[in-house]
């Protein structure tokens, strides 16, 4: 599972180095292979430049961890629930990305003023309801948003994302990083279109065959 471990490193570093999240914000986690029901995650208040193996843990899906060991992101609920409710989850990008943080605090969803917003699964990005870090009601606001999406704001805290592996789930958090973006200079021109609801039916059946390479 070394393979795993090293994925995730790799894609916590590309968090700093993406500008996505700085220093030890954010989180990381892929899940496990073959008969093992739980997933690897970065360890809690480490700088992701300083990660090594060892220092990535292991939580099985019914949420347990070896306490001697290093210790998980305190958001590992959330990670799990992913893994429990998204059969399609095989890894999960948590980011404080300056972009998507700025509309979350507003705890605004992001309707169809573009319609790459598609890209996370829906005719809007929503905004999961605040609640404190690490908490089970955390959790439960995120899937509760995620329902029939792969990506969705967390209110006053950032993003998160899922996929089939990292590259995927990264990559959402890129795009939704760049919608926010895009999102905040459109609104301050004043109110935007927005797509009607039979255009986005139209964009999403056209977006699952969009990606090629
Ligand atoms: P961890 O270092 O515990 O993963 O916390 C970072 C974070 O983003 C909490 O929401
Ligand atoms: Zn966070």
């Amino acid at each position: 599972m070394d393979h795993l471990k090293n994925e995730v490193i790799k894609f916590a570093k590309k968090l700093n180095s993406d500008n996505l999240s700085p220093l030890r914000s954010g989180n990381i986690s892929h899940r496990a292979e073959g008969d093992k029901d739980g997933f690897f995650i970065t360890p809690s208040g480490k700088k992701y430049s300083d990660l090594k193996s060892d220092d990535i843990a292991f939580v099985s899906l019914d949420g347990k961890f070896d306490e001697k060991g290093s210790t998980p992101s305190s958001e590992w609920r959330f990670h799990q629930d992913i893994y429990l409710n998204k059969n399609d989850a095989k890894a999960v990008v948590h980011a404080h990305s300056v972009h998507a943080t700025a509309v979350s605090a507003h705890g605004l969803d992001v309707p169809a003023f573009h319609y790459m917003v598609a890209l996370a699964g829906g005719e809007d990005i929503r905004c999961a309801k605040y609640a404190t870090f690490g908490t089970r009601e955390l959790s439960d606001n995120i899937i509760k948003a995620l329902e029939n999406r792969k990506g969705c704001l967390m209110e006053n805290h950032g993003q998160v994302t899922f996929g089939n592996n990292l590259e995927e789930a990264f990559e959402l958090a890129k795009e939704i990083e760049n919608i926010c973006h895009q999102y905040i200079n459109t609104i301050k021109i004043g109110e935007p279109k927005i797509l009607s609801s039979s255009e986005m039916d139209k964009i999403l059946e056209k977006v699952k065959n969009y990606k090629k390479g």
